[in-house]
């Protein structure tokens, strides 16, 4: 099996699918790798590093994206790329399939197996190959440091002979698994952390971190089978917000990570909650990508409101540690290859019917396979 792993197209994309470690392992399970010149770059992985590892480098992207058997990448393709796929070989990256239906059907007329990195199912067996946990779990850490930089204030409370500062207060609006990391870290870095999930069961979480749980009476909340929020009544999110308002206002950091899965994220902070949050507070803003739980956040982007907070509205933080990013996504992807590798063929076995595959394969033989969407 030939694998292929062309550079990101995206001027903000700092990451690569696979590093050279990890090239290494694929080299040693039996497949041979091919690597875009200059893919790792901004990973500091040198052209020279995969080489050493075993694998070519390229320079001519189309060709070696149709000679590939398997191209692996972070972030979707475009639809041109995807025609220029063999027939018959296997794509993994993020895919966004809810909001890509032109995609997909040029996945399935080129006859192309792609499997949709968000779609891996949240089991304990696929954990291995969990990438939006992974990628998640840095955007968290790193949505913190962010902010931290932003505030022109400390974070712990310091007692000097100079006087006495109180530790920061930082609220965390969905605890989830960046939630969770952005939770520890401000708490590492000696910050005073309230959070807010719509999940009850997060309560006790919050909780272990040493962060006190916000609790506001919404009803009845709950989350789906694999583990996601479901969305909330319009009244029940006018309540939710009432209930933030105080908190919101009373803190210097406010990170919002709410999100639903496969639909537009809650608009939870609004235009007078910020208005009543005091000026050179920081709001980071992790669902930015997929619509935002702040108004006025901006991809990519940080809005300064006059005499109120900034906010922070970067899509991939985990893009700020690159490094370990792009470390945790090639073990990743690694991970799915070997689990379904077979030693004999020296390449992947499909077998639609295992529940991993069944959860996060799109397209297979000229149609569309996903029972979601079909
Ligand atoms: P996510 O990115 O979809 O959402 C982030 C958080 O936002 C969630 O905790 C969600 O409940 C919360 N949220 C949604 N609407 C909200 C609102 N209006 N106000 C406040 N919070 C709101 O979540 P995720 O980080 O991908 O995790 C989803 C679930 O999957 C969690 O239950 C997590 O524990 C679980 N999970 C399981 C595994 C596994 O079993 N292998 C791995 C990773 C995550």
């Amino acid at each position: 099996m030939r694998i292929f792993v062309p550079s990101e197209t995206l001027d903000t994309e700092n990451r690569v699918a696979l590093t050279a470690d990890y090239s290494k392992k694929l080299i040693e399970l039996g497949a041979s790798l091919a690597i875009e010149s200059g893919a790792g770059e901004k990973s500091y992985c040198s052209d020279e590093q995969y080489r050493a590892a075993g694998a070519s480098v390229e320079s001519d992207r189309m060709a070696a994206l149709k000679e590939a058997d398997l191209v692996a990448r972070l972030r979707k393709p475009a639809i041109d790329e995807v025609q220029n796929l063999k027939p018959g070989s296997m794509h993994i990256s993020f895919l966004d399939p809810f909001n890509e239906g032109d995609l997909i059907k040029a996945f399935a007329d080129a006859g192309v197996t792609s499997v949709s990195m968000e779609m891996i199912p949240r089991t304990t067996l696929a954990q291995k190959m969990d990438a939006l946990s992974s990628q998640a779990n840095l955007a968290g850490y790193f949505a913190v440091l962010k902010a931290a930089e932003r505030l022109n204030q400390i974070l712990p409370m310091m007692m000097t002979p100079s006087g006495t500062i109180s530790p920061a207060r930082v609220f965390v609006i969905g605890v989830g698994v960046a939630g969770l990391q952005a939770i520890a870290t401000a708490k590492r870095l000696g910050a005073r952390v309230e959070a807010f999930d719509t999940r009850p069961v997060v309560e006790e979480q919050v909780k272990s971190l040493g962060a006190k749980f916000v609790k506001i009476d919404l009803g009845e909340t709950g989350q789906t089978a694999q583990g996601y929020a479901k969305e909330l009544t319009p009244e029940q999110i006018e309540k939710q917000r009432q209930g933030m308002a105080k908190v919101c206002s009373q803190s210097d950091i406010v990170i919002t990570t709410a999100k639903l899965f496969g639909r537009p994220a809650p608009r939870i902070v609004t235009a007078p909650m910020l208005s009543g949050m005091r000026n050179g507070s920081v709001v980071v803003d992790l669902a930015v990508e997929s619509g935002g739980n702040v108004e006025g956040s901006k991809l990519d982007e940080e809005v300064r409101l006059p005499d109120g907070p900034r906010i922070i509205g970067i899509g991939t933080l985990e893009g700020g540690v690159a490094v370990h990013a792009s470390q945790m996504y090639a073990s990743n992807i690694y991970n799915f290859i070997e689990h379904f590798w077979n030693d004999e063929a020296k390449a992947i076995k499909l077998d639609l019917e295992d529940e991993i595959q069944k959860g996060c394969v799109i397209t297979h033989g000229g149609a569309i396979v996903h029972e979601r969407f079909k």
